[in-house]
């Protein structure tokens, strides 16, 4: 699928007071693992602009979108928190309207035929974000931003936000629960932060799947539940636009995860969505940067997953 990467050097003005697991090296192990991957180094790095307060106040209340605005300390060593783990600084309003922008200037472009996948390597991450609540690293949620674009401003009917993070996407579920034009479908370890997605929860007449696995769950499993209990559903939705939780904290070498995937894992799994996608979703697929926390397994995984979008 021909593949746009975007990105923001803004991410590396997020800091957050160390230690922090999400930190801005995070970025650059991404960006640098790209650039060693022979197939990827032709492909244009694309800035990504920022979204608008109208694109992210699709998916935020009024009142999380001003918190955002106005979370940024007057200090410039100063942090202003929202929860014991989810920061802002002087700067860290432009990473995350860039991060949510990479993603609605993704879906634009896909639109328009200039590409067909992208993958947005973006810091803050977004899934845990919730309509109304900056949460667990996140402050805007790229992919339900994204995706409340694709529908508002471009008409789609319906879009699926697939997450194959370790941890569930609460944020992108909370979106769900009250748009039934929005599927989310995860696979996650269970029980793990943030303490949701239970295969009981499933939203608006079934647009919530949940597929929790077991701390200790390997590639072989985590495939077959992929393939037996997610994959299924969401092409039964029928999607116009696909979105992914990329996050590359199931790996095994992850300090926050407990399964046990690596880098093939993640190539199976970006085929097998470079399939759903031409089958369902006219091979619209954007996927967005969530979470990785061992920057060598993070680099790795997230360039072969870019690499195989690009050759799926
Ligand atoms: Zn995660």
């Amino acid at each position: 699928m021909k593949t746009l990467i975007l990105t923001s050097d803004a991410g590396f003005d997020h800091r957050v007071p160390p230690p922090h697991f999400e930190n801005p090296p995070r970025l650059r192990a991404v960006l640098d693992a790209m650039a060693d991957t022979p197939s990827l180094a032709g492909l244009d790095r694309i800035q990504a602009r920022a979204a608008t307060r109208e694109e992210v106040g699709r998916m935020h209340t009024p009142r999380h979108v001003d918190a955002v605005f106005n979370g940024e300390p007057a200090d410039h060593e100063a942090f202003h928190g929202f929860d014991f783990d989810t920061f802002m600084c002087r700067g860290s309003l432009n990473a995350a309207l860039r991060g949510a922008g990479a993603a609605v200037q993704a879906v634009d472009m896909i639109m328009d035929g200039e590409g067909e996948a992208a993958f947005c390597a973006t810091r803050p991450p977004g899934h845990h974000a919730e309509r109304d609540r900056p949460m667990g690293f996140c402050l805007f949620n790229n992919a339900g931003v994204a995706a409340m674009h694709a529908l508002e401003h471009h008409g789609l009917s319906r879009v699926a936000i697939i997450d194959i993070d370790v941890h569930h996407g609460n944020g992108s579920q909370d979106l769900a629960e009250s748009e039934p034009r929005v599927m989310f479908a995860s696979i996650h370890e269970s029980p793990l932060y943030p303490g949701t997605g239970m295969e009981d929860e499933t939203g608006l007449n079934g647009n919530v799947v949940n597929v929790p696995v077991a701390a200790g769950c390997g590639g072989e499993v985590w495939r077959a539940r992929m393939e037996a209990d997610l994959l299924p559903k969401v092409e039964a939705f029928a999607p116009e636009f696909i979105f992914v939780s990329a996050g590359f904290d199931g790996h095994r070498a992850d300090p926050l995860g407990g399964i046990l995937l690596d880098e093939s894992d993640y190539i199976w799994a970006a085929s097998r969505l470079c399939d759903l996608a031409r089958k369902t979703a006219s091979s619209r697929l954007v996927c967005c940067l969530e979470g990785g926390y061992d920057n060598g397994a993070l680099g790795r995984s997230a360039a072969a997953f870019t690499e195989t979008l690009s050759r799926g």
